[in-house]
């Protein structure tokens, strides 16, 4: 057999299956084969590049060429004039992301280095890829758990699910018990994200290893991954990743012939946005009702089936096995001394290359947007930006240069939230844009307490009354009193924090709401 000069990654992931990804497969391999280039170009199954809206992406390598939006009828031409000829076929090709992704993202990919590169469904390609080293080196080199913690601790790693609290010293403080859990929340609800998706979807060995990891560090020996019930493809992937591991003897027990013996179980999630939040989840996972709990106590202390239980987001275990692999200092060289590492965004809107992207932490909005996303679409001009999601804050274009990371966005009252970056145009109505989010949050209000249950309905009353021309004097106002009275009241973070889209959006674009209720 001889080696492969060309590899063709074919991205297959929900939105390259709607359009027709095995179709394109299937031609792609006969016009190999009625050329003869079966061997000499190799087509690898993927996950997901963090391209959206492109359809069926096929990337060549060593070329680094995507092509986008192909269909069966490109595909003889790709071969013949790309793999045959040597010769790009330009129209199909995806050029603004991938230069962007060299110029700002490539150094930076810790979480998603191995994204629409690897077979995710491949155990022995993840391992070619590094998978399971880390849990390897920790049991060969005898590390004890509360070196693991120590370790993570002494890298800075902050919790990518929104809150940024330091990882290390969350499971510091997992209390002590026979029995423990870990709970990986992959709840992605937040309109407009799918990082998590992309990371179960196109590396599920590297999350498998950092729950892995967690449960060695805090003592547990069971996992659970709790992912949304509308990712499919995202629960397959685990699952089989799980079963393939399992089988290998990387789970189960007796590790590696260690004494760690762990185990991992997928939970599907019933669609609720309110399970994203741990105690909901916890009783999700129970076969409750997904109703927040009061805290304290916090899940380290009583967590699922009131055992100390770890509650970490997909992207924040990501990151643990390259730690434990190669060390704090390294991690430490990513992001800001107080932030380090990356941050995978989704980034969507009006922007000429929506997807999702790895920047160092502390990259300025307007790279993100201008270098990643490619700018304002159409050539139309900046006018907001919503960060961190449906709860976050919008930010203006005064405000473009600020350091996207946990610190640098609290000048602004923002917050990384769940890492998506809305980017509307000059055209863009934000008293619309505040009514469908407040919208959202009175769909999703599970109603268990009365600020929240009332306070969502009579924002949408009120920002209703305002988008119509019905307000009365001072209703922009009460807007943001009612937000505050929901932060300083309700009982879980979806009431407490509907401050950050009201109340930003009122500051920096009053004149817009005080025209529309006029
Ligand atoms: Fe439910 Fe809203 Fe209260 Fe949270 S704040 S418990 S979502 S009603």
């Amino acid at each position: 057999m001889r080696l492969a000069r060309t590899h063709v990654l074919v991205s297959v992931n929900d939105e390259a299956l709607l359009a027709g990804v095995r179709d394109v497969q299937r031609a792609l391999r006969a016009a190999l084969a009625e050329r003869g280039l079966s061997e000499e170009v190799q087509v690898i199954e993927t996950g997901d590049p963090g391209i959206a809206g492109h359809g069926v992406i096929l990337v060549v390598h060593p070329d680094g060429v995507a092509y986008g939006r192909v269909a069966v009828s490109d595909v003889k031409e790709i071969v013949e004039e790309h793999l045959v000829k040597g010769r790009p076929v330009r129209r199909l090709r995806i050029a603004r992301r991938s230069a962007t992704m060299t110029a700002l993202g490539e150094r930076s990919r810790i979480v998603l280095r191995n994204c629409g590169v690897i077979d995710p469904e491949n155990l022995d390609e993840a391992i070619a890829a590094g998978a399971y080293e880390g849990i390897a080196h920790v049991i060969e080199t005898g590390m004890s758990p509360a070196n693991v913690v120590a370790l993570v601790k002494q890298s800075g790693l902050r919790g990518r699910g929104g809150a940024g609290f330091p990882t290390g010293m969350k499971w510091g403080f997992t209390a002590p018990g026979e029995v423990k859990y870990i709970v990986c929340n992959a709840d992605e609800g937040e309109p407009g994200t799918f990082k998590d998706r992309l990371i179960l979807e196109g590396d599920p060995h590297r999350l498998l290893e950092g729950i892995m990891l967690a449960g060695y560090a805090v003592g547990a020996t069971k996992g659970y991954v709790y992912i949304r019930g509308e990712y499919a493809l995202s629960i397959r992937r685990m699952q089989k990743a799980i079963d393939d591991a399992r089988a290998a003897g990387l789970l189960g027990d007796s590790i590696l012939g260690a004494s760690f013996s762990f185990d991992v179980e997928v939970k599907k999630g019933a669609g609720a946005y309110v399970c994203g939040e741990e105690t909901a989840l916890i009783e999700s996972i129970e076969g409750k009702r997904g109703y927040p709990r009061l805290k304290p106590p916090y899940p380290g202390a009583v967590g699922l089936w009131a055992r100390p239980t770890v509650v970490n987001n997909v992207e924040t275990l990501a990151n643990v096995p390259p730690i434990v692999v190669r060390g704090a200092e390294w991690f430490r060289s990513f992001g800001t001394a107080s932030c380090p590492g990356t941050k995978v965004y989704t980034i969507l809107g009006h922007v000429e290359a929506p997807g999702l992207v790895e920047v160092e932490m502390g990259t300025p909005l307007r790279r993100i947007i201008w270098e990643c996303g490619g700018g304002v679409r159409g050539g139309k001009r900046f006018k907001a930006a919503l960060i961190g999601g449906a709860a976050g804050g919008f930010v203006d274009e005064s405000q473009l240069d600020v350091a996207m990371d946990f610190d640098g966005l609290k000048e602004y009252a923002g917050v990384l939230g769940s890492g998506a970056i809305l980017v509307v145009d000059e055209d863009t109505s934000i008293v619309e844009l505040l009514h469908g989010i407040l919208r959202f949050f009175r769909h999703e209000s599970c109603g268990q307490c009365a600020p929240c249950r009332t306070g969502t309905a009579a924002l949408v009353q009120l920002s209703e009354a305002i988008r119509t021309g019905n307000a009365s004097p001072g209703d922009v106002d009460r807007l943001v009193d009612i937000a505050r009275t929901m932060q300083a009241t309700s009982l879980c973070p979806l009431g407490q924090s509907l401050i950050l889209p009201v109340k930003s959006a009122v500051d920096r674009f009053r004149s817009e709401f005080q025209a529309a209720s006029a």
